[in-house]
C-alpha cells in the first residue's frame, strides 16, 4: 500500500470519515483574547468551570499520590469507588477521564455501526462526536420553545436506540427537567436513558431515588464544576449493576491516574468546601440574571444562557472579549437560534465586570441591530 500511496495522502486513505467533519469546540484560550486586546487581566465565563482551586484536602491527597506514582493504580479504582458509595449509598458506579471519558465507553460497550443514538437537543456536544465515532445513527431530538422535555415525543424519537442523551441542568440552556418526566421516559425506553447531571449540585432536584426503580438509567456526573477538579478529568457514573463487568472490559485498563482518584476523594471528603461555592453561584446567578438587562433563561446550573437579541451571538462574545471577558457564543450549538451567549457564574470580581460591561455595551448601542 505504502507504495502507491502520494506522499502526504495518507491520511485521506486511512483516516475514517466520521473524523473528517469538526471536533469539540474549545472555548477560545483566554490569552488570545488578551493578546490581541492587550488586556492582562481576563474574566474567563466561557466553561463553566469553578473560579476558585480545588479543597487544600483534594490537592493535599493528589500530591500524596504522585509519591508512589512508580506504581499503576488500582485497577477497579476500589478506593474512590468507595468514597462514592459512602458518599451517596451503596449504589453500583463506573469511574472515567472526566465524564465524557464515561460516555464514550458505555457507547462502545452498546452501539454497533447504525445502531440509534437519541439526543435531546440542543445540549451538550460530546455526546454526538462520541457517537459518530462509532457510526452511530444519530437521532437528534429538539427540546420545546422553553427547552423543556415532552416525554411523549422523546420516547418516540428515542424509540430503539440503544441510548438516549438528556442533560439536566441542562448545557447550555441550563433548563432543569423534573423526576417525574425523567421516569415517564425510563418506562417508555427501550435502551439506556444516560442522564447528564454535570451541573446537579447547582439546583436541588434528586434523580437518585430513580437508580432503584429503573435498570436502564445511568446518571453521569464530574468532579469538574461544583468540586473544581476540571484539570484533573475525573467523571464517575451512577449504573445499574448489569453494566458493571462490561464496562471493565471496554474501557481502557486504568480508567484514572492515582494522584486524580485521590485528589476526587479528598475533595468528596471536603462537601463544606462545595457547599460554599454552590451557595456563592445561586447567590451570583440570581443576580447577573436580573441585572445584565436582557432575557436569561431560567437556570439551575452554574452559568446562565442570555438572549443577546439584536445582537448575535458571535457578535457580543466579540465585543465582551474586546473588554477583557469570555464567554460562549451559542451559535455553535444546533438547534438554537444564533442571538444567544452562555455566561459562567465566576468570582465575584468577574461577574461585576460582566454586569457593568454588558450593561454598557447595551446603552452604547441601545437601537442597533447587529
Ligand atoms: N456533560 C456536560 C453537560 C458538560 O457541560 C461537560 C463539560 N463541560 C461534561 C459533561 C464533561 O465533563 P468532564 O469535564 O467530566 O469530562
Amino acid at each position: 500500500m505504502a507504495g502507491r500511496v502520494t506522499r502526504g495522502k495518507r491520511d485521506a486513505l486511512l483516516v475514517r470519515d466520521c473524523f473528517r467533519a469538526g471536533g469539540y469546540v474549545f472555548a477560545k484560550k483566554a490569552g488570545e483574547i488578551a493578546q490581541e486586546n492587550g488586556i492582562s487581566r481576563i474574566a474567563r465565563l466561557a466553561s463553566n468551570e469553578n473560579p476558585y482551586p480545588p479543597s487544600p484536602n483534594a490537592v493535599r491527597q493528589g500530591c500524596d499520590a504522585l509519591r508512589e506514582a512508580n506504581r499503576y493504580p488500582d485497577e477497579c479504582m476500589e478506593q474512590l469507588l468507595r468514597c462514592l458509595r459512602e458518599t451517596y449509598g451503596s449504589y453500583h458506579f463506573v469511574s472515567g477521564v472526566g465524564m465524557d471519558g464515561v460516555i464514550e465507553t458505555l457507547i462502545r460497550i452498546l452501539v454497533n455501526p447504525g445502531d440509534g443514538v437519541a439526543i435531546a437537543t440542543p445540549t451538550f456536544s460530546f455526546y454526538g462526536l462520541a457517537a459518530r465515532a462509532q457510526s452511530a445513527e444519530i437521532r437528534p431530538l429538539q427540546r420545546d420553545e422553553d427547552y423543556s422535555v415532552d416525554p411523549g415525543i422523546f420516547i418516540d424519537a428515542a424509540g430503539d436506540a440503544k441510548i438516549s442523551f438528556l442533560c439536566s441542568p441542562n448545557n447550555p440552556t441550563g433548563t432543569v427537567t423534573p423526576p417525574e418526566i425523567i421516569e415517564e421516559i425510563l418506562a417508555g425506553i427501550e435502551g439506556i436513558l444516560f442522564l447528564d447531571n454535570a451541573y446537579i449540585e447547582f439546583c436541588d432536584t434528586d434523580y437518585l431515588p430513580l437508580m432503584n426503580r429503573h435498570d436502564n438509567l445511568v446518571i453521569g456526573r464530574t468532579m469538574s464544576k461544583a468540586y473544581a477538579l476540571a484539570g484533573a478529568r475525573v467523571g464517575y457514573a451512577f449504573v445499574p449493576a448489569w453494566i458493571v463487568p462490561f464496562y471493565q472490559r471496554a474501557s481502557t485498563p486504568f480508567t484514572l491516574n492515582s494522584a486524580s482518584a485521590q485528589a476526587a476523594i479528598g475533595a468528596l471528603k471536603d462537601r463544606e468546601f462545595m457547599n460554599r461555592y454552590v451557595t456563592h453561584v445561586r447567590t451570583w446567578r440570581e443576580r447577573v440574571a436580573r441585572e445584565c438587562g436582557f432575557p436569561v433563561t431560567p437556570s439551575g446550573a452554574n452559568f446562565i444562557m442570555v438572549d443577546v437579541a439584536p445582537w448575535t451571538g458571535d457578535a457580543m462574545v466579540r465585543e465582551l472579549a474586546k473588554r477583557g471577558i469570555l464567554v460562549r457564543s451559542c451559535a455553535s450549538f444546533p438547534g438554537l437560534p444564533d442571538h444567544y451567549i452562555r455566561v459562567s457564574i465566576g468570582a465575584e470580581w468577574e461577574n461585576e465586570l460582566f454586569l457593568k460591561e454588558i450593561q454598557a455595551i447595551r446603552e452604547a448601542n441601545s437601537g442597533l441591530s447587529q
